[in-house]
């Protein structure tokens, strides 16, 4: 059977998959989460109009002649007279500004002597003041639907007194790896027996990228095992299982699972590593069949689950970034399937983006994947490379 190519195997996926329903959540929540409207301020900021400083409020008319203190202005309290011709008002940072002035004069720039003011220097009138609705004005878009929220824009949208915000869901996934060799993290590892890695990636992978995962636990590599624990796979988005994709006599779960309901859309696609990948239906819940080896699994999650689960949450279809760098070294030509080399990308003093894949490319290794900040794309039958050429790359990190 011909290797599917990967932007049909992506192209199959996105179609299958559709962003997920919404749900009001408090802005404390909110961290992580993709708006699904427009998020608008309830009301204009600064309220008014504000000191920048702390000063004099004054008429700009007036700095010329010594100005008589009248009063105060202090942020949450304001001055409540009007400043006349000759007049001044004390005013701190953030304070209303004083009816009648229209200026701030900060207060190194003066001298004062009791209640009076001599002006020593002053820039333009309308100086050291902010503007009302400077920031932002009532019902103004303060972020716009499909962005996911950082820091910065819950500073924003709690500026704006935007208690309440309507997201997308979380995509619920479930995980589950095959093999009588695998054992948790912790336990004691027999002779034979190596640990369970992938799991605690995934689980790390979905949380990162804002679904909520759920470890269905580890079966055997018996079709009563895989049975049991596939059973549990219910009220889920998407179901993703580790390992026993290939042919191998214990890589069942294909099997198995396609007697439970499992209508396969695709399996294997032209890239390596990540051959053996499984996609389909799983009662309704989208299936992906990872391989085991974990930078396989690593390679599978960037270039097919990640654009599922963004778009779920209504982040459009991409995955990680796309960018190009340099060479650092040369490169073989490439081979019959879309090669994805673990690679660090740097910026030489130029300001350029240079890259390496001096690592070791063993899919079963997790080092080279730990060091790793980008895949290298190396695409079907390119052209050996030299070091200086430029490449596309994929930023896992980001
Ligand atoms: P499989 O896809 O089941 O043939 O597994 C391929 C390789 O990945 C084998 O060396 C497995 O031991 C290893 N492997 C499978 N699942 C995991 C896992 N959850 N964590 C770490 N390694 C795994
Ligand atoms: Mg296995």
């Amino acid at each position: 059977m011909a290797l599917l190519p990967v932007p049909e195997a992506l192209s199959r996926i996105l179609n299958a998959v559709a962003p997920l329903s919404t749900e009001e959540i408090s802005i404390h929540d909110a961290l992580g989460r993709v708006l699904a409207e427009d998020a608008k301020a309830t009301l204009t900021q600064p309220p008014f109009d504000a000191s920048a400083m702390d000063g004099y409020a004054v008429r700009f008319e007036d700095i010329a002649d010594p100005l008589t203190v009248v009063g105060e202005s202090q942020a949450g309290c304001s001055y409540d007279g009007v400043v006349g011709p000759g007049e001044t008002v004390r005013i701190f940072t953030g304070a209303p500004m004083a009816k009648g002035a229209d200026t701030v004069i900060i207060q190194e720039n003066v001298t004062r002597d009791g209640d009076q003011v001599i002006v020593n220097e002053a820039k333009n009138k309308g100086a050291n003041i902010r503007a009302a609705g400077g920031d932002f004005k009532y019902d103004e878009v303060l972020v716009e639907a499909s962005t996911k929220l950082n820091s910065k824009h819950i500073a924003l949208l709690a500026a704006g007194n935007v208690a309440a915000l309507t997201v997308y869901k979380q995509p619920r996934v479930a995980v589950l790896s095959t093999g009588d060799e695998l054992k948790d993290v912790g336990s004691e590892i027999g002779p034979d027996q190596i640990v369970n890695s992938n799991v605690p990636m995934f689980m790390a992978l979905v949380k990162e990228h804002g679904g909520i995962p759920t470890n269905i636990g580890t079966a055997r590599d018996t079709e009563e095992d895989v049975r049991a624990k596939i059973r549990e796979v219910k009220d889920f988005d998407i179901f993703v299982s580790i390992g026993g994709v290939s042919v191998g006599d214990y890589d069942i779960i294909q099997d198995v699972l396609r007697e439970e309901g499992l209508e396969v859309d695709f399996w294997k696609v032209a890239m390596q590593p990540g051959k053996p990948i499984v996609f389909g239906d799983f009662n309704g819940i989208h299936y992906f069949g990872m391989p085991g080896n974990p930078s396989s699994a690593y390679v599978c999650f960037a270039n097919f689950m990640l654009p599922a689960m963004n778009k779920m949450q209504g982040m459009g279809e991409a995955g990680f970034p796309l960018s190009h760098a340099r060479l650092e070294h040369s490169l073989k030509p490439g081979g019959t399937r879309v090669n994805y080399l673990r690679a660090f990308v740097s910026e030489n003093g130029l300001g350029e983006q240079t890259v390496s894949a001096k690592l070791t490319q063993s899919s079963a290794n997790l080092s080279p994947l730990a060091k790793s900040n980008c895949l290298l794309i190396r695409e079907i039958d390119a052209p050996a490379a030299e070091a200086g050429d430029l490449v596309k790359i994929v930023l896992i990190d980001r």
